[in-house]
């Protein structure tokens, strides 16, 4: 490997797939120029013909779908068994979303005027230029084609820069569009590292999805205030389950289990703590230990996990372990690497007798390790679930459903289940983004598309007359808003009915 260039392993052998440029400042500003050359044409289309060519896109991925698989769990250490379900069909489906209700969400519409009855008022969504979209590793596909699809469905060009972990998935997920034929240069992507990434943040985008850690986002977000560059920011997580003493444990259990585990527990929104209320805690601890010792770990077909992808990940995996461990903390199951899997196996592992003095109840673990915690009762748990930075997603788990309602209210998250874990970012419809430091901003949905585009406010005039309060400001206008101030606004003028249907109809035309 030489200077200027980065070097992609598979995490399963240790061995080097291929090595590719570090891109320097230039090749970014060259790629944001290219990307800048075809948005006119981009922006110029209808929606619908953006639309038609992102499903020819999707043909395209679909004929290619076998080979993207290959490569993304070659450089992931994943199953392809995962890598279809989570980066393939997420990824197919949200284009499907798109392409079926995303002119609606984007065609203007008129708003009420209030008290300016003389007056058309409208909204419009603007496409804002070229978004730079800044990607990880742990789903390097859907996280990338994810806002570069929903930018480009907006009106927007893209340059993409990919983890330096997965440099070829992000090459990949390029080729699709270069190659499927009518707007090869929609899409540029730059491989790199860190400083790839600050120079796309610093090239003058009009926008940046950044979607990576709480530590980089801050970065990120320093960086962008130099220019006042807009940040979308997914950041990371450490979900809450709670299970309350009527809860379906079996079914708990088995989310539990598949929510720290699955990808390796590389998921922002994993399962990474669970509370218990006292009366169910060691039946339900016996579950998913049971559940546990039943999940196969190794390469290819019949396994149910594979590898982690990154050393660096291992070794804050093993960190946490071990400071649980010397608080305290018992090691029920796992707590090593996995002997006899070589590359970057770690057990799935189940920790019980944690407390909020440990790492592990308190950072981003990002591994398969599922710690579980004892809670007095339910407002114990819900109080630990939010005593934490993080609020990207969490579960909650009862049978009574108004219970449910009550508790998917008291969590602080962006995003929130009832006996169901992780599937969110799943339905395509259902925008996506954290509470506090999970990040800013919201992927997917009808919010998603709007998060790519100027929300344009225009005010038309209805008749072309002067204006009351226009120059020379007539001497009755003073005497007149008195009056009008004190019949309008007065509070027995102000019946409750009359805001409730205003708030109804906010947006109406
Ligand atoms: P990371 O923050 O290390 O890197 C993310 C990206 O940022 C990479 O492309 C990296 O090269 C780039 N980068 C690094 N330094 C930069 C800088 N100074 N300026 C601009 N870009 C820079 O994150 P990661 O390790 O790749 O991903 C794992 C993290 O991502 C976890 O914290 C996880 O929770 C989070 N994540 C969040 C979501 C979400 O939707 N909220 C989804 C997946 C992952």
């Amino acid at each position: 490997m030489s200077i200027g260039e980065l070097e992609s392993i598979d995490p399963r052998t240790l061995e080097p797939l291929a090595t590719v440029p570090d891109s320097d400042a230039a090749s970014v500003e060259a790629a944001v120029s290219r990307a800048a050359a075809a948005w006119p044409t981009w922006r110029a289309l209808s929606y619908r013909e953006r639309a038609r060519h992102l499903l020819r896109v999707r043909s395209l991925l679909v004929e290619r779908a076998d080979e993207l698989v290959k490569t993304i769990a070659a450089e992931t250490g994943k199953l392809e068994s995962e890598a279809w379900t989570t980066e393939i069909v997420v990824t197919c489906e949200l284009i499907d979303f798109y392409a079926r209700h995303g002119a609606k969400a984007l065609a203007p519409r008129r708003v009420r005027s209030g008290l300016m009855v003389h007056k058309q008022a409208e909204v419009r969504y603007e496409p804002l230029g070229v978004v730079g979209v800044i990607s990880p590793w742990n789903y390097p596909f859907t996280l990338a084609m994810s806002p570069v699809l929903t930018a480009l469905f907006a009106g927007n060009t893209v340059v993409l820069k990919p983890s330096e972990l997965t440099p070829l998935v992000g090459l990949a997920a390029g080729h699709l569009f270069a190659d499927v034929g009518g707007h090869p240069d929609i899409v540029q992507v730059v491989t790199g590292g860190g400083a790839a990434g600050e120079a796309l943040v610093r090239s003058g985008v009009a926008k940046i999805a950044f979607t990576g850690s709480v530590e980089t986002g801050k970065k990120v977000m320093r960086a962008a205030a130099d220019t006042l560059t807009p940040v979308l920011l997914e950041l990371g997580g450490k979900d809450p389950m709670v299970v309350c003493a009527d809860a379906d444990l079996d079914r708990a259990a088995d989310a539990a289990v598949w929510g720290a585990f699955s990808n390796a527990g590389q998921t922002c929104m994993a399962v990474e703590r669970v509370y218990v209320v006292d009366a169910v805690h060691d039946a339900f601890v016996d579950k998913v230990l049971a559940r546990t010792s039943r999940v196969r770990q190794g390469q290819g077909k019949g396994n149910d996990i594979g590898s982690m992808t990154s050393p660096q990940q291992v070794e804050i995996v093993e960190r946490h372990v071990a400071d649980a461990r010397d608080k305290g903390a018992a090691v029920l199951t796992g707590g090593r690497r996995a002997a006899g899997l070589g590359g970057l196996f770690y057990e799935p592992t189940v920790l019980v007798g944690v407390d909020h003095s440990m790492d592990v109840m308190r950072d981003e673990t990002f591994g398969p390790v599922l710690p579980i915690m004892r809670a007095v009762d339910e407002a114990d748990a819900v109080r630990l679930a939010n005593d934490s930075r993080y609020g990207l997603n969490g579960s909650v788990w009862t049978k009574d459903k108004a219970k449910a309602d009550r508790l998917v209210d008291a969590i602080e998250a962006g995003n929130v289940c009832a006996n169901d874990c992780m599937v969110n970012y799943a339905i395509p419809s259902l925008p996506f983004g954290g509470l506090k430091q999970s990040g800013i901003g919201r992927a997917h949905g009808i919010e998603g598309l709007r998060e790519f585009s100027n929300v344009k406010a225009v005010a038309r005039a209805r008749v072309s007359l002067k204006e009351p309060q226009w120059f020379p400001v007539p001497g009755w206008l003073q005497p007149a808003m008195r009056r009008f101030v004190r019949l309008r606004y007065r509070r027995a003028f102000s019946p409750v009915l009359r805001v409730g249907s205003a708030g109804r109809r906010q947006g109406d035309g």
